[in-house]
């Protein structure tokens, strides 16, 4: 039985823990919406943000809607969408929950299972307590370990990742996409149809058209947009349905159009291009893009899950029946998908180069979450690519806290300063060239 002190010793904690998750949340947003450049449009995107982390509310759905979190972009929207359902990804950057979720998880898991620990210990976040499924893809052992650890607060479905993409493996994902949609139908009460399927692959595809329309304008006109409000967008599509984010989307597209046609940029000046990779940078552990605008570099590009990868990729369906766009869902999810999680990836580096060469990037910044394995094995393979292409890139291990943001900021401003000295290949090699290449060495 628990006793009135114990009572009022939760409630003086769960107070500490809503002031303080709202209060870093708010200064984040703030940090973002005060970096120059902004285009129009944004104000959707914030609002998502806002009314998840600082309102601590539940994701805008209609009355009766069910929500479902997914724990990975290979678990399909679509198939959420077709059974009447929301998805929301519940992938978390939260330093409080963080906090919390540190005494629970192992000291070695990465943050982001950390934090999930935390909202789940807390019972204080409706984003994730109002879900009525979650979809955990097991990826990686902190994946696992997730699954795991929801089971007993709503109905989790764990989804078998294979380590390859043959056809056997693609064939066995099929069956796990129609387990998927019966679970679904269990938990929503509706049926999934060809046409709610049909119309869920259309309501899907308008934002993904949205998205494609983004990537080819800041293509064709470098400078249109800062990196970081490219990613709050993308990481704001984890709360939004995907009708409200495409329109919000389009009104970003159009507002970067009327940019580009006058020859606007968000900076005057040619700043060092950086294309951002890694573990993924969940709202609001935006530190690393923060710091890399803030000390005089463009992040050009991402390559993160939260970022524009979440929906980079359509599915193509090749047969118009039902069975057919199950199939076109099963590829998409595992074809394409530079994860690390796959044993053969040589489908990362080719996307990493692709993007390099799109977006004219000078240096790739590769962000390692602490305890994330999957994504610090894959560094030196990358490295010694991007080094033979001559393109610098260096490692950031972080953490969801700000203890480490001044070292970070050291490393990125030594990082922009090597990128600007390779930009004037007349200026002699300095004492600060030097300086930059030992920190930039540094484990
Ligand atoms: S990094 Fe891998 S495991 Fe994580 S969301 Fe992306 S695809 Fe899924
Ligand atoms: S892929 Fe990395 S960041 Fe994501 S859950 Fe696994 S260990 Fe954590």
């Amino acid at each position: 039985m628990i006793t009135t002190r114990e009572q009022e010793r939760k409630a003086r904690q769960d107070k500490r823990f809503v002031s303080k998750q709202t209060q870093t949340s708010a200064k984040y947003l703030r940090r973002i919406a005060e970096l120059s450049g902004a285009p129009d449009g944004m104000e959707p995107f914030y609002r998502a943000l806002l009314r998840i982390y600082v309102d601590m509310q539940g994701v805008n759905v209609p009355q009766g809607v069910k929500t479902i979190g997914t724990y990975c972009v290979m678990a399909p929207q679509e198939l959420i969408y077709a059974a009447g359902a929301m998805p929301v990804k519940l992938c978390s950057g939260n330093y409080t929950a963080f906090f919390v979720g540190d005494d629970i998880a192992p000291r070695d898991a990465c943050p982001l299972v950390k934090a999930v620990a935390g909202f789940k210990h807390t019972e204080l976040m409706p984003v994730y307590d109002d879900c009525s499924m979650m979809i955990v893809p097991v990826t990686c052992d902190c994946k696992k370990k997730i699954a795991g650890m929801l089971e007993g607060k709503c109905d989790v479905m764990t989804m078998h990742i294979p380590a390859t993409r043959g056809d056997d493996e693609i064939d066995s994902f099929v069956s796990q996409l129609y387990e998927l949609a019966a679970r679904l139908e269990d938990v929503t009460g509706n049926r999934i149809t060809y046409d709610s399927l049909a119309n869920a692959f259309s309501m899907v595809g308008h934002a993904q058209y949205e998205l494609s329309e983004f990537v080819r304008l800041k293509k064709q006109h470098p400078y249109l947009i800062r990196g970081t409000h490219a990613m709050t967008m993308m990481n704001a599509a984890a709360y939004m349905s995907a009708p409200a984010w495409a329109n919000a989307m389009h009104r970003v597209n159009v507002s970067l159009r009327r940019r580009a046609s006058s020859g606007q940029t968000v900076t005057g000046k040619k700043l060092p291009r950086i294309l951002l990779t890694g573990s993924p940078i969940v709202f609001p552990n935006m530190k690393i893009p923060l710091l890399i605008e803030e000390m005089g570099g463009i992040v050009a590009g991402d390559e993160t899950c939260m970022g524009e990868r979440g929906m980079y990729d359509p599915p193509v369906i090749t047969d118009n029946s039902f069975d057919g766009m199950m199939r076109a869902l099963a590829n998409r999810s595992l074809r394409p998908c530079p994860c690390p999680t796959f044993a053969d990836n040589s489908q990362r580096l080719f996307r990493l180069k692709q993007l390099i060469r799109d977006n004219q990037i000078q240096g790739v910044i590769y962000l390692v979450l602490r305890g994330c394995l999957v994504y610090d094995f894959e560094y030196k393979r990358i490295e010694e690519e991007l080094g033979r292409l001559g393109i610098p890139v260096i490692r950031l291990e972080s953490d969801y806290n700000e203890e480490d943001v001044e070292q970070l900021r050291i490393r990125i401003e030594a990082f922009i300063e090597l990128i600007k000295l390779r930009q004037a290949p007349e200026k002699k090699p300095t004492i600060r060239r030097d300086f930059n290449e030992q920190v930039l060495h540094r484990a």
